[in-house]
């Protein structure tokens, strides 16, 4: 059977990055990726700028404690200083405001003593004391981002401070996602006997807005050959179709089936992991489709496994795969499967070390445990019987901050 590395490759084979689009700057640019290289336009910061309220002054005036200068003028931030420093003088300057010529460095006021118009220094200045010169963030023409670049609140503010107003991003994909099964109901919706309520709609509408996706919620199909086939043709008008149950080998699990007919080209529709076997990706044109497991931790793994790395592929992300961290097991533990298991774990910091402790899970279906996990723990096939101390790799659930010794 296909491998999760293997199954991964033939995913991201069929993926190129977004259309290149250009968009204004703004918070909806949060979570894109540049498509560009951008380059400082000017030096920042634009002049010698004081790093805090105080005294522009001469260091050689202040090589020793208790200097006394003459104020010969105020600088507030925002505008420019009118007269040169010279020997034995100093200006009121704001924190932000240029620094006059003569001056090279700045005095705290917290350091000084007013009397009228001098100043007494309580210490000594040393050359560029609290000053920020012209260029040090970045200076003209110097490369700031590359493209590739993820945008963060941080990208964000240093695209503001170069007036790079519009900005050249990937297209983020439009994705689809579609419920399937006779017994599923909306949340609203109390079930009658035999039903269940739809988690899968909402958990994979939002793992897709998070991933930084353009989610359609398209509702629920039931396991009716016509319904489904028009709501899977409603889907594949988008650039990924993400469905949710009736993949596997039951006769009523008809995506397979209904996708081949809509034209899918399906690529592989098993892979050897645990939670969620049965997992079905094909194309049709540019169009890309996932058949997740129904239960709702199998389609949240297969999402994060196939469906998260393609999105991230899509907006032009150079690294696609999901984040992996080693930690250390504190327990033992063990745990016997016929494939490879995600295992949900929580993490933590102590000291240097990064700690692993699985937690109790019921299987497939117990997504409410999975809600408290950090991260899915990777175990071979087969029998383990790991010993506390052990070192694991954890897969990352996006979102999870890790916080010394958190509980
Ligand atoms: P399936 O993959 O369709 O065979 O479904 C596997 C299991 O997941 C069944 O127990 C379904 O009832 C359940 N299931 C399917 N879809 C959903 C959903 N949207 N929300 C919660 N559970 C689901
Ligand atoms: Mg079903």
């Amino acid at each position: 059977m296909l491998t999760v590395a293997d199954a991964q490759a033939l995913v991201l084979e069929r993926v190129l990055p977004g259309p290149v689009i250009c968009r204004s700057l703004g918070i909806e640019l949060l979570g894109m990726t540049l498509a560009q290289h951008i380059d400082a336009t000017s030096d920042s910061p634009p002049f010698d700028k004081a790093m805090v309220d105080g005294y522009a002054v001469r260091s050689t005036d202040a090589k020793a404690p208790g200097a006394m200068l003459t104020l010969i003028e105020e600088i507030p931030a925002g505008q420019m200083p009118r007269r040169t420093v010279g020997p034995g003088q100093a200006s009121l300057i704001m924190t932000g405001a240029p620094l006059p010529s003569g001056a090279d460095a700045v005095i705290m006021h917290e350091q000084t003593q007013r009397q009228e118009q001098q100043v007494i220094l309580h210490t000594a200045v040393r050359p560029s004391q609290n000053v920020l010169r012209r260029g040090t963030e970045m200076a003209a023409g110097e490369q700031v981002f590359t493209s590739g670049t993820t945008i963060t609140p941080a990208v964000l503010g240093v695209l503001a401070s170069l007036g790079a107003v519009e900005v050249s991003v990937h297209q983020p994909p439009r994705v689809a996602i579609l419920s399937t099964g006779d017994e599923v109901v909306e949340p609203e919706t109390t079930p009658a006997d035999g039903q269940i309520r739809n988690s899968n709609g909402l958990l994979l509408t939002s793992l897709v807005a998070q991933a930084g996706g353009v989610p359609t919620y398209l509702g629920i199909a039931r396991d009716q050959p016509e319904n489904l086939s028009r709501m899977i043709q409603a889907g594949l008008a988008a650039d990924m179709l993400v469905i949710s149950g009736g993949v596997s080998a039951g006769a009523l699990d008809l995506v397979p089936r209904l996708l081949s007919e809509a034209g899918v080209t399906v690529h592989f529709h098993k892979v050897a992991m645990k939670p969620g076997k049965p997992l079905l990706f094909g194309t049709c044109g540019r169009t890309l489709a996932f058949g997740l497991p129904g239960n709702p931790v199998s389609s949240l793994v297969g999402f994060e496994l196939f469906v998260r790395p393609a999105l991230r592929r899509r907006l032009g992300q150079p690294r696609p795969l999901p984040m992996e961290v080693e930690a250390e097991l504190t327990m033992d533990f063990q745990h016997q499967s016929d494939r490879p298991t995600w295992y949900p774990a929580r993490l933590a910091n102590q000291g240097v070390c990064r700690k692993v402790t699985p937690l109790g899970w019921r299987g497939s279906a117990d997504l409410r445990t999975l809600a408290s996990a950090h991260g899915l723990m990777k175990l071979p096939a087969g029998t383990c019987r790991l010993e506390a101390g052990t070192t694991v790799t954890v897969h990352l659930l996006s979102g999870v901050w890790l916080q010394a010794d958190s509980g």
